[in-house]
């Protein structure tokens, strides 16, 4: 008999059967002519949890999955760019 599925303490679904956990971290919305980043975590039974990067647009999906061991490498990356442009005295206006 399988164990029951025990929810991650992140888990958005609480409350609801589900077989993977899911959590929205953030929904970006990158220009006004309705383009979307839907920043996700998903996590299923037995196997490693999972980020996924998806663009939104006119209802149209396009999904990125990112393998949750490259998300700290994927984190240092926009932290850099985020640290080069906004902490940078001379890039300010
Ligand atoms: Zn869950």
């Amino acid at each position: 008999m399988r164990r029951p599925w025990l929810h991650q303490p992140w888990c958005g679904r609480q409350g609801a059967p589900h077989a993977a956990c899911l959590l929205t971290l953030d929904r970006i919305e990158l220009s006004p002519s309705g383009l979307w980043l839907i920043v996700q975590l998903h996590q299923a039974r037995d196997v490693p949890a999972l980020l996924t990067l998806t663009t939104e647009r006119a209802g149209r999906q396009q999904i990125i999955p990112v393998d949750i061991r490259h998300a700290p490498r994927l984190a240092r990356a926009v932290d850099k760019a985020v640290r080069l442009v906004f902490d940078d005295p001379f890039a300010r206006e």
